[in-house]
């Protein structure tokens, strides 16, 4: 019997079976995409996830991010992150150096994607491997949530994400995000020649006719190379617990809210870390109470904004007031940027 099983080697995955291997614990991950992983993602590390992969001692070159700024029109408002800055990074690259980090602590990555899975009072079968707990940690459409059938109904009110990138030096140190009537495009410098731009929005089109509504972004890219265009969603989803009996859900497999707010890699990361903090303890309800702790300040923020901009006349005003209270602008940021 092992002790660990990770299913799913994204950040949240690959940081669990970091701490897992470090704790002493005998671990392995499956995960059935060849490395280096790409996804749609804003690729915006907010300082909890910098400060959380600083600890594990991975560092994947990226931009330093000062602080998020809100672009409407001519009007903007920025705010700075006080609790050091965040990393604009590829998700090849930050893979890329997580997996690096696991092959050099000897954790297996088993390339397949787990299939069957049965709670036993002592452990998980796992494909017909015993471990002591499962860790799920595989996304956004977990299928072990909705094997467990934790998996609970949203509304319909569905969002979703597309992301690209443009060929070109980045002109901010901000994660710009540009309101428009129906989507949001959020701007994240990646790296000296490549800034990433992702679209949120409840509206199905085309990447690029999304872009139409962002009329001064558009002008500023316009003609240079962009990369392939990935999309995402519905971003909204619920799970019932986070614990159930050995099966631990991590990152966006345990529910998620929405990206406006940017704290998925940080999220993700530090409820890995509370996630094998309860194994090693071997009491797994600890985690579904860290999980809360963890996550409230982060639930209730991303819900109040995408309810508050889900109307066009709060997506109009939502701009002119946060640039009217800029002090509650800074604050909110920073509730949401400080490490956990
Ligand atoms: C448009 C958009 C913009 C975003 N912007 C940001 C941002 O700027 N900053 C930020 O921090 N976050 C952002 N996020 C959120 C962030 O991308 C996620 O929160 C983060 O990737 C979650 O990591 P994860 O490891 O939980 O899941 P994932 O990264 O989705 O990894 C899950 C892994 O599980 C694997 N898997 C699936 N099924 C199985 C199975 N049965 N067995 C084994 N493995 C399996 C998959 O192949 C995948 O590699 C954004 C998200 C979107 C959609």
């Amino acid at each position: 019997m092992i002790d660990v099983v990770v299913a799913g080697g994204g950040p949240a995955g690959l940081t669990a079976a970091l701490y897992a291997a470090r704790s002493g614990l005998e671990v392995v991950v499956y995960e059935p995409r060849p490395a280096p992983i790409d996804k749609a993602c804003g690729e915006g590390l907010m300082p909890g996830a910098v400060a959380a992969l600083t600890q594990l001692g991975v560092h994947p070159e990226g931009q330093s991010l000062r602080g998020i700024r809100y672009v409407s029109g001519s009007r903007s408002v920025g705010a700075d992150f006080r609790a050091g800055p965040g990393r604009g990074v590829r998700r090849t690259t930050l893979h890329a150096a997580l997996r690096q980090a696991v092959d050099d602590a000897g954790v297996p990555v088993v390339p397949a994607a787990v299939g069957t899975v049965v709670q036993a009072p002592d452990g998980v079968d796992v494909d017909g491997v015993r471990a002591r707990y499962l860790v799920g940690a595989d996304g956004l459409h977990s299928p072990i949530r909705r094997h467990l059938g934790l998996d609970v109904p949203v509304g319909s009110a569905r969002r979703f994400g597309l992301r690209s990138h443009v060929r070109m030096a980045p002109w901010t140190d901000y994660v710009e995000v540009h309101w428009a009537p129906a989507a949001e495009a959020y701007v994240t410098p990646v790296g000296p020649g490549l800034v990433g731009v992702a679209v949120l929005t409840r509206v199905r089109a085309q990447f690029d006719a999304h872009l139409d509504a962002f009329p001064e972004l558009r002008e500023r890219i316009a003609g240079r190379p962009m990369t392939t265009v990935r999309g995402a969603g519905p971003l909204r989803q619920r799970s019932l617990h986070r614990v159930a009996g050995r099966t631990l859900l991590v990152g966006d497999a345990a529910g998620y809210v929405d990206a406006l707010t940017g704290e998925g890699v940080a999220l993700g990361m530090a409820q890995a870390r509370a996630a094998v903090a309860a194994i090693v303890a071997d009491t797994p309800a600890r985690y579904e109470l860290a999980w809360r702790r963890l996550t409230w300040r982060y639930e209730v923020i991303t819900r109040a904004l995408v309810g508050a901009t889900s109307t066009t006349i709060g997506r109009r005003a939502l701009v002119p007031f946060a640039a009217a209270l800029p002090r509650l602008f800074g604050a909110t940021v920073n509730i949401l940027a400080r490490p956990a």
